[in-house]
């Protein structure tokens, strides 16, 4: 049976963009006007972008703070028949936005869910990284506070697959600070900053050069962010050298020329010299995670 078929309405999760306008779907459009009430996360927000559009549909707020209320309510118009569109400030809704506990309750009420795909902030990101793209892991937003983002980050370490994070300009430079303390400042990373947009800015390397790069110029730190860590590589010679001991070596690398480094490093550690010689090496031919 064909979604309009069903005597419900349908749910329509709808992207929109991430700054450019020009990625609205057709089929976005198409539904956005064709649908009886547009839910959006922020209507003020939505309204200049859905005028542009020629979208005319009547408007209702969904937020964090009423989500659950307006539940009941929406459940009710698509049981009656009506069609909704759920649209969030941008990109795609569900991912780092409002919208899971309706389309729990359409599915529990057999009410069709169908997505209307587009644009996504995170999605984007990695379809430029370059990293290998088989297996990612999606991380959102960390904590506010650096205590407990480095907890999440202890407990992100060892995935072995890529990991995204969104960040807020205001947190970007201390996230990136506590994610090159946690998982070594030798990680290869990516920023994607404003994609889509007027400044968008790509840039790619590891923890402390992209640290780097955030400090040479405030406007580095301005607009949205998403954040790509490539998976772990745990090299053969890592895995000879305790953890502790790689972390001790690589601050003393940062410090000191390479044999210098070992000799300080045997002896504060207890891993044998030669095998930290060969991890410095790996470390400075960049070909440590
Ligand atoms: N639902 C959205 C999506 O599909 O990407 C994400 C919503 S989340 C509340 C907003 C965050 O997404 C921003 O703080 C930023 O981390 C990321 N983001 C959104 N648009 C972006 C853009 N144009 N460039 C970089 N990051 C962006």
């Amino acid at each position: 049976m064909k979604l309009e078929e069903k005597n419900t309405g349908v749910l329509y999760i709808v992207a929109t963009p991430i700054g450019n306008l020009s990625d609205i779907s057709e089929r976005a459009i198409i539904t956005l006007k064709d649908v009886d009430l547009i839910v959006a996360e922020d209507t003020r927000h939505s309204k200049p972008m859905l005028d542009k559009l020629g979208v005319s549909a009547a408007l209702l707020s969904y937020h964090r703070f009423n989500e659950a209320a307006r539940c009941d309510e929406l459940i009710k118009r698509l049981l009656n028949g009506q069609s909704i569109a759920l649209i969030s400030d941008a990109g795609t809704p569900l991912i780092s936005d409002p919208g899971y506990r309706l389309v729990r309750a359409a599915h529990h009420h057999h009410i069709a869910v169908s997505p209307i795909p587009g644009a996504c902030a995170a999605v984007a990101a990695l379809s430029v990284c370059g990293f290998d793209s088989e297996h990612f892991y999606f991380a959102g937003f960390l904590a506010a506070k650096s205590v407990a983002r480095c907890q999440q980050l202890q407990q992100l370490k060892s995935i072995p697959a890529m990991l995204i994070f969104y960040e807020s300009p205001h947190r970007i430079l201390a996230t990136l600070q506590d994610m090159a303390k946690i998982l070594g400042s030798h990680r290869q990373a990516l920023i994607a900053r404003e994609i889509t947009k007027r400044y968008e800015d790509i840039q790619r390397d590891r923890l402390t050069g992209l640290i780097t790069w955030l400090q040479q110029d405030d406007n580095h730190q301005r607009g949205e962010f998403v954040i790509i860590i490539d998976a772990p590589e745990f090299s053969q010679q890592q895995r000879k050298v305790s953890e502790k001991s790689q972390q001790t070596l690589e601050i003393l690398l940062e410090e000191l020329p390479l044999k210098q480094a070992v000799e300080l490093a045997a002896k504060l550690s207890d891993a044998k010299k030669n095998d930290l010689y060969q991890l410095a090496l790996e470390m400075k031919n960049k070909s440590y995670p």
